[in-house]
């Protein structure tokens, strides 16, 4: 299957293409991915974070086995199902004590985001809704119009949206001074039109954005200056949470207890799912006001309980702490032998690497690109973030081994020497879009 890539090209669509190197892969187990030139590619990406568990972890295959053997249709819209009903009564279990109402199951983090904005704006009365430059909350139109990513910069927003940076500590002067630049914006906002506001949504880690930590604290002012207006505090937890953060919700790392949690990626095991869990005056205000036919499907919902289930079973909030703080020292490592990297943060397993230049902090795109490039040459997966394109990204299977972190840093290493060596040159990515 060695032509499997100009297979791809030759018959799916570029519009959902984002495309560092020509990777095409026929199967996958644990943390390893099989290329279809037979190579075992050690997985940094985990699909985005999409895989948590690992490639084909047996909970989740033998869930939905069990679920598609005998199987009670294909949507919740119409009938009750017990893959369904106990996937939300556990995420209602594991949820923060403000958002124990109702669970909403969706396919992904772009219609779970999509109908949160619709539903706080609904259930309010109120117009407007609060997020950050540089958040991403998905690529439907009703996702996008809450997002402040430049990627989508080309696409409508909300009309009554604001966006307020997102502290970051290595570009604004400090974590104080990045820390009240973004507040100030925020106390802006809510003076002016406080009482209008129904949400404010929040990353607990930027993850698109850049992978950007906020000061300590930071979130506890934001929730600080937004109850008194009634604002709802909308933590988007699809790429950072469940684990992978080396706590249950990322959103516990910063002392703040959201009023609607949005989970997606993971949740479903590799399989679409998407949830939002939050207070019943929201999450119950009209019915039939969003769905989608295979909403609730058995086989994604078993999957999902699968997950969850695995995830408390095997204590992976502690592995993922664990194993993040040895990638993460081993990633420090590197800065000593490639100038390039000035900064390396994240929580657990939720991991970014920033690459600059010069006293200005140039962004170093081009080297990103090029690094990401020679790991796939080399064995190993990762993409890069980032509102400059020059974050690589780390979001391995929570499953990830310490030998495999030493394999995969070992392999980033000589990538990124070859780049310094001029070994592979922009030609060789031209094709390659990234974002
Ligand atoms: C990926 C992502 C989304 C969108 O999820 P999709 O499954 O791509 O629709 C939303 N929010 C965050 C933080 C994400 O990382």
């Amino acid at each position: 299957m060695a032509d499997l890539y100009a297979r791809d090209a030759a018959a799916l669509s570029r519009m959902s293409h984002l495309r560092f190197f020509p990777q095409a892969v026929t199967g996958g187990e644990g943390c390893w991915l099989t290329s279809d030139d037979g190579r075992k590619l050690l997985d940094f990406s985990g699909s985005w974070g999409a895989v948590g568990l690992g490639h084909a972890h047996p909970a989740v295959r033998e869930a939905v086995a069990r679920a598609l053997s005998s199987q009670a249709g294909a949507s919740l819209l119409s009938s009750a199902t017990l893959p369904a009903v106990e996937l939300a009564e556990r995420l209602l279990s594991i949820a923060p004590r403000r958002a124990r109402g109702r669970v909403w199951l969706g396919h992904s983090g772009s219609d779970a985001n999509e109908t949160v904005a619709r539903a706080v704006l609904a259930a309010t009365g109120r117009t407007r809704i609060i997020a950050f430059e540089g958040g991403y909350h998905g690529g439907t139109v009703g996702s996008v119009a809450v997002s402040g990513h430049p990627v989508q910069d080309a696409s409508a927003r909300l009309p009554g949206l604001s966006l307020i940076p997102f502290p970051n500590p290595l570009r604004d002067g400090g974590p104080e001074a990045a820390a009240e630049n973004s507040l100030a914006r925020l106390r802006a906002v809510l003076d002016a039109d406080g009482a209008d506001v129904a949400a404010m949504f929040i990353e607990p880690i930027q993850s698109d954005g850049g992978m950007l930590v906020a000061p300590d604290g930071y979130f506890r002012e934001v929730e600080a200056l937004c109850r008194p207006h009634g604002v709802l505090l909308v933590c988007d937890e699809v790429k950072v949470g469940l684990a992978r953060s080396g706590r249950l919700h990322c959103f516990e790392h910063l002392g703040v207890e959201p009023d609607i949690v949005v989970f997606g990626k993971a949740l479903g095991g590799g399989l679409p799912l998407s949830a939002v869990v939050g207070p019943e005056a929201v999450m119950n205000h009209a019915a039939a006001f969003s769905f989608q036919t295979l909403h609730g499907n058995p086989a994604c919902a078993a999957a999902g309980l699968a997950v969850l289930e695995t995830i408390a079973r095997e204590g992976l909030a502690e592995r993922a702490a664990e194993t993040g703080d040895y990638l993460a020292g081993q990633l420090r490592a590197l800065r000593d032998r490639h100038p390039g990297v000035v900064e390396i943060r994240g929580h657990g397993l939720a991991l970014g690497m920033e690459l600059a230049t010069g006293d200005d902090l140039t962004p170093a795109t081009e080297q990103a690109a090029l690094s990401v490039f020679r790991a796939h040459q080399l064995g190993l997966v990762l993409y890069y973030v980032g509102v400059n394109s020059n974050v690589l990204e780390f979001t391995p299977p929570l499953t990830l081994e310490r030998s495999e972190v030493d394999l995969g840093v070992e392999i980033l290493d000589r990538a990124m020497r070859d780049v310094a060596a001029g070994e592979i040159t922009k030609a060789d990515i031209a094709g390659f879009e990234g974002w």
